[in-house]
C-alpha cells in the first residue's frame, strides 16, 4: 500500500493518469471509490483536507474544529436567522468527526425521498439494502451496548418508555467503542469506523492512490461535455499555503463527492451551467435541550450519541441524545459572572439532547473551490412550529426521566424552566432568530430529476449534458431524508459505482 501524498511530499507539479478520479474522501467519495477499486479499476482520490490520526484527536473541541472542520466549524446558513453548519474537511471527510449513527432509510422516508419515479427506478430500495448489507460488515454497524451507553443515553430511554414512546439504542459504525464520548473531536480509541479506517485503506491496499491537501479547482470537460480529468493545487488548508499544481487525467471518468455545499462551486468553476445549480438546498436543522437532574449524569462518560426516538417521524422530527463537547454546552449556559459559574458547575448534572427537523424550507448555495460558501436558508413557519413542538415533547421525556429543570434555549422564555413549567415552550416565539440551530445533514444543491428542466442531474446522478461524470454525495438527492444520511449517501454512491461499471 502506498502512502497518502500531501503537500509535504511534493515539490513539483504532478501530471498523472487514472481510470477514474474521485473528488472527496468522505461518505460518498470513499464508498464509490472502494466499489470501483474492488472491480479492478485504477482510481486516484483527491481530498482537500489533510490526513489526521490519534495525535489530532484531543479532548478539546476548538482545536478539533480548526484542524478538521471546514472554515474552523464557523460555516453558517444565513436568512432570517443564522444556522451554524458543520462539515469535516479531512481524509475521511465528515465521517471522521460525526457521531457514527447508521440508518437504513425506512420505507416511508424512502418513498418521500424518491418522489420522482425515474430516480426511484435508478435506486430501488432492495438494491440499497444490498449495499447496506456490505457496509454493515465493512464499517461494523453495531447497536450501542448498554454498558458503554452511560446515563446520558439511558435517562431519556427511561423517560420515553414511561410515556409509551418508542425509542432505541442507536446503531453506530463502531468497532470496540469504549464510550469515550468524543466522536466529534475524532475518536481517541480509533473505535469509530470513519471511511479513513476501512474503505480508504482497503482500496489503497488494492492500489488506489490518495492525494490529500489537494484542492480540486475544476473538472476538465471537453467540447462534447465529457469529463477528461481534474486540475487543482496542493494547499495546506489550515495555513492556506499553496504548493505545486496537479492535473490527473481520467481515462474513464470523474466521480464528484465534495459535499453538497462545495459541489455547485466546483461544477460552476468547471464551466457547467444550469439555472438550478445551487438551488433546492435542504437540511435537517436542529436545536438542543439541556435537562438538569438531581443526581449526577456525567454525560461525557458514555457513547457520544447512543439513544434516539423516531416516534414522531410522521411529523418529520427525530429526537437524539447529542452529548455535545462540554465547551459547546457551557457556551449555552445562562448568566454572567458568579451566576454563570454556578450554572456551569452543574454540568455534571446536565444532559445534552437535541431534536432534528426535516425542514420543508429550501435555500440556495453559492460556492467556489477553496473559498467560504454563501448559503441562504430560512425555515418556514411550519418548520419552526414542528421544532417547537418537538422541543416540548423532549422536555416531557426529560420530566418523566426525573429532570428538575430544563434549559429550552429559546429567546423570550426564562433560561431555565422548572419541571412544572415546560408547557410554556408551547407559547414560545416561532421566530427562527430566537433559537440556536445547527445543521449537520445537508442535501440537494444539484437535484436529480427525470428532465433537464427540472433538475441539475439526471436520475443516475450525472449532471445533464455531461458524459463520464457522476455525483455521489447528497447534492443530487431529490429531497431531505428525515434520518441520519451517511448510510444513504454511501449506498447511493455504491449504486452509482455499479452503474458506472455496467456502463
Ligand atoms: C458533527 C456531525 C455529526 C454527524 N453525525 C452523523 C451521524 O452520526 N450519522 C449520519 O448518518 N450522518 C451524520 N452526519 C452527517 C454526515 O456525516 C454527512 O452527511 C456525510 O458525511 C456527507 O457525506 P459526503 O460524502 O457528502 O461529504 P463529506 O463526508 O463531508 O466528504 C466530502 C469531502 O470532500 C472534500 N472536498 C470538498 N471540496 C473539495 C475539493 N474541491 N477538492 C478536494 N476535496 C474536496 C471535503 O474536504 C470532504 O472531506 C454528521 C455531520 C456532522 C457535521
Ligand atoms: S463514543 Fe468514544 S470510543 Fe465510542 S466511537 Fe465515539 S469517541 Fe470513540
Amino acid at each position: 500500500m502506498t502512502e497518502i501524498v500531501t503537500i509535504e511530499h511534493v515539490s513539483t507539479d504532478i501530471v498523472e493518469d487514472a481510470d477514474y478520479v474521485v473528488v472527496g474522501s468522505g461518505a460518498g467519495g470513499a464508498s464509490a471509490a472502494w466499489r470501483l477499486v474492488e472491480a479492478g479499476c485504477d482510481v486516484a482520490m483527491l481530498e482537500e483536507g489533510p490526513p489526521v490520526g490519534l495525535p489530532d484527536f484531543g479532548t478539546q473541541m476548538f482545536p478539533a474544529m480548526a484542524k478538521m472542520y471546514r472554515d474552523n466549524g464557523m460555516e453558517a446558513a444565513v436568512g432570517r436567522s443564522m444556522i451554524s453548519m458543520l462539515q469535516g474537511r479531512v481524509v475521511g471527510g465528515t465521517t471522521v468527526v460525526n457521531s457514527a449513527i447508521a440508518w437504513r432509510v425506512p420505507e416511508p422516508a424512502y418513498e418521500r425521498w424518491s418522489f420522482d419515479p425515474a430516480v426511484r427506478a435508478s435506486f430501488p430500495l432492495e438494491d440499497l439494502h444490498k449495499h447496506w448489507d456490505v457496509l454493515d460488515e465493512m464499517m461494523c454497524v453495531t447497536p450501542t451496548a448498554l454498558p458503554i451507553a452511560g446515563r446520558g443515553n439511558t435517562l431519556p430511554a427511561q423517560g420515553a418508555e414511561r410515556l409509551g414512546w418508542k425509542g432505541k439504542v442507536m446503531n453506530r459504525f463502531t468497532r470496540g467503542c469504549l464510550g469515550a464520548g468524543r466522536c466529534q473531536q475524532g475518536c481517541p480509541n480509533l473505535a469509530k469506523q470513519s471511511t479513513a479506517l476501512n474503505l480508504i485503506p482497503a482500496a489503497m491496499r488494492k492500489g488506489m492512490r490518495v492525494y490529500a491537501t489537494a484542492l480540486v479547482e475544476r473538472v476538465e470537460l471537453d467540447a462534447t461535455g465529457r469529463a477528461i480529468g481534474v486540475a487543482g493545487r496542493f494547499r495546506d488548508p489550515t495555513l492556506r499555503r499553496d504548493g505545486p499544481r496537479f492535473r490527473i487525467r481520467a481515462n474513464k471518468g470523474v466521480v464528484l463527492a465534495p459535499g453538497c455545499i462545495q459541489l455547485p462551486g466546483l461544477l460552476h468553476a468547471s464551466g457547467f451551467r444550469h439555472r438550478l445549480l445551487g438551488e433546492h438546498f435542504q437540511a435537517h436543522p436542529g436545536a438542543g435541550l439541556v435537562p438538569f437532574f438531581t443526581d449526577e449524569v456525567k454525560y461525557w462518560e458514555g457513547a457520544t450519541q447512543g439513544w434516539e426516538t423516531d416516534h414522531f417521524a410522521d411529523e418529520g422530527v427525530k429526537f437524539e441524545v447529542v452529548n455535545v463537547p462540554l465547551e459547546i454546552n457551557a457556551a449555552r449556559f445562562p448568566g454572567v459572572g458568579r451566576e454563570l459559574a454556578r450554572n456551569v458547575a452543574r454540568m455534571s448534572h446536565a444532559g445534552s439532547w437535541g431534536v432534528l427537523v426535516r425542514m420543508e424550507a429550501e435555500g440556495s448555495v453559492r460556492s467556489r473551490p477553496g473559498r467560504s460558501a454563501r448559503v441562504k436558508f430560512t425555515p418556514l413557519e411550519d418548520d419552526m412550529r414542528r421544532l417547537r413542538r418537538a422541543l416540548h415533547n423532549f422536555a416531557k421525556i426529560a420530566v418523566e426521566a426525573g429532570a428538575v429543570q430544563v434549559m429550552p434555549g429559546i429567546y423570550g422564555l426564562p433560561p431555565l424552566l422548572e419541571r412544572d413549567e415546560i408547557d410554556r415552550i408551547l407559547d414560545a416565539s416561532l421566530d427562527p432568530r430566537h433559537y440556536t440551530m445547527v445543521a449537520t445533514h445537508l442535501f440537494g444543491t444539484a437535484r436529480a430529476a427525470a428532465s433537464e428542466d427540472a433538475g441539475v442531474c439526471d436520475p443516475q446522478f450525472r449532471p445533464w449534458g455531461t458524459r463520464n461524470l457522476w455525483v455521489t454525495d447528497s447534492s443530487p438527492f431529490p429531497r431531505n431524508l428525515g434520518v441520519n444520511p451517511q448510510f444513504m449517501i454511501q449506498a447511493t454512491a455504491m449504486q452509482v459505482a455499479e452503474k458506472i461499471l455496467g456502463a
